[in-house]
């Protein structure tokens, strides 16, 4: 199933190069009074909405995919993880290029551990990216995301893939430069998902996964998930034996090499086997 949102936060069911409008299947939401849940109640009761959204897409007429904002399929995620230095190839040009690790020693994943985005840098594919700093690089980083489906503490590496919701591309867009990762990688619209989240039964493995980004048509990145230092298991496993992870919670596993940057004007174009495209604007921001 591959779920979007869109519009002025419509719900819908992609099929081909249309959505089906299944707004309506959010009425089956418990109702929420303050204080809310740290979840994302979508992705919290994604299982128990299924059906109403299938309900829901009997006889809703076909938008085409052409004609909608695709915005973040998850609203409310409560923390975005992300995995640093995750594949060895970019390991390798983060170490050999100055611009990218500012004389700064670029530590192995497995000792530097996982960081955190901000939530306020999410936004999907329609709404674009803005530069906001122009005279710093910016630059594009595509990713594997999985969404955590259900609460996950502790979890083994052989049952993690059972915590996941649904898969999407991810940009972890970054500026180079000496503050922390979660800082260089938060600024506004700097968290990219999209184009729409794809439950696990269609996406099958994650850890042979092929992608590709290229700029303006040029290529820049081009890699498999199979070459992930960590992989989704590992990250799960290895996340949640530090904090839960809740339903809603983004993990971004890594970006290949090939990162570069990006200035106002830009198109960037994100591909992941089995989940789909997505075309983002870069904009002066
Ligand atoms: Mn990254």
């Amino acid at each position: 199933m591959k779920i979007c949102r869109f519009d002025d936060n419509r719900l819908g069911l992609v099929q081909g190069e249309s959505v089906l409008d299944v707004t309506a299947a959010l009425d089956a939401l418990p109702a929420y009074r303050y204080p809310l849940p740290r979840t994302d109640q979508l992705i919290e009761n994604l299982d128990m909405l299924k059906p109403h959204i299938l309900e829901a897409a009997k006889g809703a007429k076909a938008i085409p995919l052409a004609q909608v904002k695709l915005l973040s399929p998850v609203a409310n995620p409560g923390k975005i993880v992300a995995a640093p230095v995750n594949y060895k190839a970019h390991l390798e040009e983060s170490r050999n290029d100055v611009e990218i690790n500012f004389n700064r020693k670029v530590i192995e994943i497995q000792t530097i551990g996982l960081f955190l985005k901000a939530t306020s840098s999410i936004v999907g594919a329609s709404e674009g990216v803005a530069v906001s700093m122009p005279e710093r690089r910016n630059d594009h980083e595509i990713e594997l995301v999985a969404i955590i489906g259900k609460p996950a503490r502790n979890v083994s590496k052989e049952d993690a893939l059972d915590y996941v919701a649904a898969y999407c591309i991810g940009l972890d867009m970054t500026i180079r430069g000496q503050e922390e990762r979660s800082m260089r990688k938060s600024l506004d619209t700097f968290t990219v998902l999209g184009p729409w989240m794809v439950t696990p039964d269609e996406v099958g493995e994650p850890n042979s996964q092929q992608m590709v980004l290229t700029v303006n048509d040029e290529p820049r990145q081009n890699a498999n998930t199979g070459d992930l230092i960590m992989t989704v298991r590992d990250l799960i496993s290895w996340a949640s034996s530090f904090y839960t992870l809740q339903p809603g919670d983004i993990l971004m596993t890594g970006t290949p090499d090939g990162v570069n940057r990006v200035t106002p004007g830009d198109t960037i174009s994100a591909t992941i086997d089995k989940i789909g495209a997505m075309k983002v604007q870069v904009r002066a921001g």
